[in-house]
């Protein structure tokens, strides 16, 4: 059965590489309906946290990248008898031998590390995305594959892991390529049968260097910080190196799993480019119901808002409209929230008279006018939507010059220079606070 693995190093956050990486594999076991299996490498003691191994499991399995090995992680540390036992059969049958040698970390102490008898040949293999590659393993000389009996080094690991745990196919990162001959050369000497191998192109930020911290986030709690959603990252990282050579940009997972085909990843790296991760979250958010959106909505709505004095639910909801129009990322309604560019919704704004004069006026008189005749046409307007509160004014504004009208009108009602139109301000805030803020605008163009 098709097998794929995921085999993070647990030293440091859930990077999107990894996911990229743990998607690619996901996708091209589900497509084929093999397996997909996870295991911690956390043989680098210093560098391994519990922390980033928890931070890494939840966070591939709350994107959907599940696995189906869950009774219990696999971890490397936990598995020296395994590589004992290879260790001491590739010994026995000649395929590795014991080297009494002078300890690189301890000058001066001896040690017996376990070296490979190297075949001194050509690894050729076929990279299911770059096609053959081949590679002299001679200068390679009779490698060390532990430092000790019980201390086997990283590609022993790899290799028996990969083989115990039945993997067919090894989708990694291109950084790996001059891995795999090592790799290979293991795996012959214990007799095990060959996985195909396909090494994904890296992931470049703008400048085409290797995509890294000083290019922005390159954590995933990071996106999901700034509000992106788990199914446009998904969607965004599967495009990192592939597209199905359709139209198609939008995907859910289950479409990427119907139309996964490693035959189309690219060779060249991909670069990433936020502008369009943030117009995949837009179209993600657009897919979503009013539900679900006021519910995400609310979870990124600062305490500044929260707290308004005429902050209530009715209000967020008719709000939610406008925000669905201009924002890709809660985040930005986050940010644009705190700065308090939606508090009109929420409180009387503090309006500064002079902001309600229309620049061609020489002075409020004609605001007053023109915010007095609104007032009446909104008395007994309908207000259920935008439109119907604009076709109760829209006659007047024709006739009297539309800035002229919603100019004071607007500010009236949020103080702002900038905001959105009158109508849709008047619908969030309702007719009776309409009124109110139309009234003391006049009262204070009055004194
Ligand atoms: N533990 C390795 C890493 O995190 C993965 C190695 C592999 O895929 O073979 O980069």
């Amino acid at each position: 059965m098709i097998t794929t693995r995921i085999p993070p190093s647990p030293t440091g956050h859930l990077h999107i590489g990894t996911v990229r990486t743990a998607l690619f594999n996901y996708l091209f076991s589900r497509h084929y309906k093999g397996r997909f299996v996870f295991r911690s490498e956390d043989t680098d003691k210093a560098r391994s946290k519990k922390e980033f191994e928890v931070e890494i499991i939840e966070g591939l399995q709350a994107l959907g990248l599940t696995w189906d090995n869950t009774e219990e992680v696999v971890r490397q540390s936990e598995r020296g008898e395994i590589y004992r036992r290879y260790l001491e059969e590739g010994i026995g049958n000649g395929k590795l031998f014991l080297s009494q040698e002078e300890s690189k970390q301890n000058p001066g102490e001896t040690v017996e590390v376990v070296r490979l008898k190297n075949p001194n040949k050509e690894i050729v293999f076929n990279d299911l995305i770059r096609g053959e590659i081949a590679f002299d393993t001679t200068e390679l000389g009779d490698l060390v594959v532990a430092r000790s009996i019980d201390d086997a080094l990283y590609h022993f690991t790899v290799v028996v892991d990969d083989h115990e745990m039945g993997v067919t196919h090894v989708l990694r990162g291109e950084d790996h390529i001059s891995n795999t001959p090592r790799q290979i050369l293991i795996q012959e000497a214990l007799g095990f049968e060959r996985p195909e191998y396909a090494h994904l192109p890296l992931i470049l930020a703008p400048d085409r260097s290797k995509m890294s911290k000083r290019h922005g986030a390159v954590a995933v709690a990071e996106y999901l910080n700034e509000g992106f959603l788990p199914e446009a990252i998904i969607n965004y990282l599967a495009l990192l190196g592939w597209n199905p050579g359709t139209d198609q940009e939008i995907f859910t997972l289950e479409e990427l799993v119907e139309q996964f085909d490693i035959a189309k990843v690219h060779k060249s790296g991909a670069v990433f480019d936020r502008q369009k991760f943030l117009w995949i979250n837009k179209e993600h958010l657009n897919r979503l119901s009013d539900d679900v959106y006021l519910g995400l909505l609310k979870t990124a709505l600062p305490d500044s808002i929260t707290s308004l004095s005429q902050y209530d639910d009715e209000r967020m909801q008719r709000l939610m409209p406008t925000i669905r129009e201009r924002i890709n990322i809660f985040g930005e309604f986050t940010d644009a929230a705190a700065a308090g560019e939606y508090d009109f919704a929420f409180a009387h704004p503090d309006v500064d008279p002079a902001l309600l004069k229309w620049k061609k006026d020489p002075d409020l008189t004609a605001s007053e006018v023109r915010l007095r005749a609104v007032y009446e046409l909104l008395q007994n307007a309908d207000f259920s939507s935008p439109e119907s509160i604009k076709a109760a004014v829209w006659d007047y504004a024709e006739k009297e010059g539309r800035g002229e009208v919603l100019w004071p009108m607007r500010v009236a009602l949020t103080g702002l220079e900038r905001s959105p139109d009158p109508f849709t301000v008047a619908h969030i805030i309702g007719r009776e606070d309409t009124l109110h803020r139309i009234k003391i605008a006049c009262d204070k163009i009055g004194e």
